[in-house]
């Protein structure tokens, strides 16, 4: 799949790109991801790319111009409908439900806001969807966008060192929808704190069935809307139910 990324900051993406475990699907691109800025599209001496805003107050616009014929250049490359997704506090907050959508999606053209955000002008004729990071505001779209790559690079597969390592991580609907159980590593005791019995065990059933109590625990008690929903959507088991039950 491909990313094209419109950002008057490219070089924010490049050490992004270049490093941890998602680097092996930027590099081979499997998720190809490409950056463009809009200044080269601008016009001028100075490649104007922003704007006071109309009617007066602080801040800058960024131009229509400039993103459109971007935009024309994205297309006339990628010669696909690609979808334009613009970061915004307007846009429903991203969540596990569209990163696996975009996942198996062949990609999207995003763009990162700055300033005030875009000449709205250019928003209403241009832009698909708007995503959102949360109810927060940023100086700029690019984390948001980064956020995106990264949750959708990790899903690819062979990305993660470990083939079914996504598939326990927290929000999988394939599995429960929950959240992951806690981890432990070496030493044994650290700081006076021991390891839970079960994970030294050795006995794969004790270890399964503990995890999965974990993973009950954890969301009843930080996230009881998502058992609900995994309720709702006959991912429970009776015997789920039945620690739930002893839980509350
Ligand atoms: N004036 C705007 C904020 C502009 S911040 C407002 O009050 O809503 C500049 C840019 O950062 C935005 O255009 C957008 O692309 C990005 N941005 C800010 N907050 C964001 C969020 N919560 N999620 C995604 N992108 C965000």
């Amino acid at each position: 799949m491909r990313f094209d990324v419109i950002t008057l900051l490219p070089e924010l993406f490049e050490p992004f790109l270049r490093t941890g475990v998602t680097r092996r699907a930027y590099e081979t691109a499997l998720v190809d991801v490409r950056t463009w800025n809009p200044r080269d599209f601008a016009d001028g001496n100075y490649r104007r790319v922003d704007d006071r805003p109309f009617g007066g107050g602080p801040g800058m616009v960024m131009l229509a111009q400039p993103l459109a014929l971007c935009i024309a250049a994205i297309r006339a490359e990628r010669k696909d409908a690609a979808p334009v997704v613009l970061f915004s506090p307007i846009g429903r907050p991203l969540d596990h439900g569209q990163v696996s959508e975009w996942s198996a999606s062949s990609g999207a053209i995003l763009i990162c806001g700055r300033y005030e955000g875009i000449d709205q002008r250019f928003i209403d004729s241009y832009v698909d969807r708007q995503v959102s990071l949360g109810d927060f505001v940023l100086s700029g779209g690019e984390i948001a966008a980064m956020a995106l790559l990264d949750a959708v690079a990790r899903l690819q597969p062979g990305v993660l060192n470990d083939q079914g390592s996504h598939a326990q991580d927290s929000f999988n609907p394939e599995l429960d929808g929950l959240l992951d159980c806690p981890h432990y590593t070496r030493p044994e005791t650290w700081e006076g704190r021991g390891v839970p019995p079960e994970l030294l065990s050795g006995h794969h059933v004790q270890i399964d069935r503990w995890r999965r109590d974990q993973r009950l625990a954890v969301t009843a008690r930080h996230r009881p809307d998502l058992i609900a929903a995994a309720r709702a959507a006959g991912r429970l088991s009776a015997q789920d139910e039945s620690v739930l039950a002893r839980l509350a």
